[in-house]
């Protein structure tokens, strides 16, 4: 009888109370709210290393293409989709962006975190991409997003404005280049989003303008992007130093043609 008692006692204090349990139930909770950002920033981070890579690859092609060229870099644009740089262009009888063949993958032209434009190209059918922006763009230029560079996060510095001519390295050459391993060739851009044309297939020293016709460099990642020099090597870069004003191209100095000081 006696041993039955005690038995009973032992139980019951070793019985969690309602208090008890809510305590620990509190706990996880703490510890999951506490946690799962950090996972979501672990993602990020991967992302941004993923970004990166990609990026590197393409500052390969360029590098390789230029090898090719009596070491000069290939034309942004002048008009005419055929000769934007890392294209390939599905209309018949249009040719391919000159660094197209040194690449050969789509899917190095997006950044994961940006899948909203990932989603635009697909690497294995580029002919079956999805529609453009309206009917008439999808019917007229059917795979007109990847053609002209839509679903591309990584601008060209290759854009000369009126009003910073200085600034961009494209047909110009190596030898020209005074800091190769200061001077932009290549960053996660922020294109303009909703715009009928022009995405994120060059950059361009605006600052100011970030909206519209201009690129700047994305703040994407953890305020900053990737960013690819004219060595070709790459790295990131917060985007207040990338747009501070002491990186300004000017004219009268060729040596500081969007340079990253
Ligand atoms: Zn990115």
């Amino acid at each position: 009888m006696r041993k039955f008692r005690r038995y009973t006692t032992v139980t019951s204090d070793k019985a969690f109370t309602l208090i008890e349990l809510l305590v620990v139930i509190a706990i996880i909770a703490i510890l999951a709210a506490i946690l799962f950002p950090v996972f979501a920033q672990a993602r990020e981070k991967a992302r941004e290393t993923s970004c990166l890579n990609n990026m590197k690859q393409l500052t390969l092609a360029y590098l390789m293409y230029i090898q090719d060229y009596d070491e000069v870099f290939p034309r942004r644009d002048n008009g005419d989709a055929d000769i934007i740089p890392v294209v390939r262009d599905p209309t018949p009888g249009d040719s391919n962006g000159v660094v197209y063949s040194y690449y050969k993958n789509f899917g190095i032209l997006t950044c994961p975190s940006e899948s909203d434009r990932a989603q635009w190209v697909d690497p294995n059918n580029v002919n079956a991409l999805q529609p453009a922006m309206t009917p008439y763009w999808s019917s007229a230029w059917f795979g007109w997003k990847a053609a002209w560079g839509w679903g591309q996060t990584y601008g060209y510095n290759g854009l000369r404005d009126p009003n910073y001519p200085s600034q961009a390295v494209n047909r110009r050459p190596l030898s020209a280049i005074n800091q190769p391993a200061k001077t932009i060739l290549l960053a996660h851009s922020l294109g303009p989003r909703g715009a009928t044309w022009g995405a994120g297939w060059f950059i361009e020293w605006q600052p100011d303008a970030l909206a519209g016709f201009f690129v700047p460099i994305t703040d994407k990642h953890f305020g900053g992007a990737p960013v690819a020099f004219c060595d070709g090597h790459a790295k990131f870069v917060l985007q207040k130093v990338a747009h501070a004003n002491n990186q300004e191209p000017r004219d009268d100095n060729p040596d500081s043609m969007w340079s990253i000081q």
